[in-house]
């Protein structure tokens, strides 16, 4: 909702005007990063390593609202959810290319300030930006990564490795990017109804935050690794835990029993979700967003993570037949399902 001072059009720079500006600052740091922007197409060498690559494309009204997600911010989200894809490899992300769509609704400072978004984000993880393209669009603004990494064979990480027994381990804390964007969708209805009142966002900076400026988990790889762990299966969490798990359980041929009383929520998450009276443990479940990662681990390793105050056991993997469950608060198990809105909400 911040005007710009000055605009410049688009089409005073063109298209290849326009594609120099935006990448005139860009960097490259990384060894395996062979050539980057500037011709045909982009080398890159990994020497006796795997190559993983991801995609992820974000389309506005779809995915992001520029009502209140600035476009810096959008920049920043667009690389750390692509990047997050490579960690949930247990690799390491080391270039993107980066791909967008737009209208001419869009000034050159606008899309400058994406760039500042994605500079950032790349720099945090070190990923050099070796590419992409740029085209016009009738309405609204696309744009899609594309990240490559690279891991040692031994040390990737697939969703099919879990087994009967296993840990069910997650990351960080869940439900706090659905809050955070009901909170947004919220104030952007009164705004739309009555433009003079100020957003009222005070004292949700983490909610915000976990929607507005995701961090992908870049220090979990090296911290599994330290900890001489690897995971069994793993992805990461884009829309929700119970689909996650749904995904780990069939890729894997295992079934699942879910704890709700593990299931980390922060308290700001908690206490928003009650407000919006929904809640917390199907916002942890359905919402999505939050870029945690998601993993199995053998028994055997328990000991090495317990004291992490980073990773929370969640649940165990079952055989296949006994379902994917997840045990309420009050004891009762009840199937999970990957829209577990009405179930889940008449649970106890
Ligand atoms: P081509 O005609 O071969 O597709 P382009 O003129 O589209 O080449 O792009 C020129 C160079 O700029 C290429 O290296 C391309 O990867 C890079 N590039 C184009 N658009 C972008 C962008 N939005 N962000 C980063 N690099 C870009
Ligand atoms: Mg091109």
């Amino acid at each position: 909702m911040l005007e710009n001072t000055s605009r410049t059009e688009l089409s005073s720079l063109g298209e290849f005007g326009l594609i120099k500006h935006l990448t005139q600052f860009i960097e490259i740091t990384n060894e395996s990063t062979i050539k980057g922007i500037g011709d045909d197409a982009a080398v890159i060498d990994f020497k006796n390593k795997k190559t993983l690559i991801s995609t992820d494309m974000l389309v506005e009204g779809v995915h992001f609202d520029l009502t209140y997600v600035p476009l810096k911010h959008l920049g920043y989200k667009a690389v750390s959810v692509n990047v997050s894809d490579i960690y949930a490899m247990n690799g390491t992300p080391k270039q993107i290319t980066v791909s967008i769509a737009v209208s001419n609704r869009f000034s050159v400072e606008a899309l400058e300030e994406l760039y500042s978004g994605i500079m950032l984000a790349c720099a945090k993880h070190k990923v050099d930006i070796i590419g992409g393209d740029t085209t016009t669009n009738k309405s609204g603004l696309v744009i899609s990564i594309t990240a490559i990494g690279e891991a040692d064979e031994n040390e990737i990480v697939y969703r099919n490795g879990a087994k009967d027994g296993d840990l069910l381990c997650v990351t960080g804390d869940l439900g706090g990017a659905y809050v955070g964007l009901q909170l947004l969708e919220r104030e952007k209805q009164i705004y739309v109804e009555s433009p003079g009142v100020q957003p009222d966002l005070e004292g949700n900076d983490y909610i915000l935050e976990r929607q507005l400026k995701p961090e992908a988990r870049k220090d979990i790889p090296t911290l599994l690794k330290k900890l001489d762990v690897k995971p069994t299966s793993m992805i990461d969490v884009s829309d929700g835990l119970a689909s996650e798990i749904l995904h780990l359980c069939s890729q894997s041929d295992v079934g699942c029993n879910l704890y709700e009383e593990k299931i980390p929520i922060d308290p700001s998450t908690y206490n928003t979700a009650r407000e919006f009276n929904l809640d917390p443990t199907v916002c942890a479940l359905s919402g999505g967003e939050d870029y945690e990662l998601l993993f199995t681990i053998d028994q055997a390793d328990f000991p090495k993570i317990k004291a992490n105050p980073d990773i929370t056991v969640v649940g165990h993997m079952t055989v296949k037949k006994d379902g994917i469950n997840l045990i309420t608060k009050g004891g009762s198990s009840h199937p999970l399902t990957a829209q577990g809105w009405d179930a889940l909400l008449n649970k106890e």
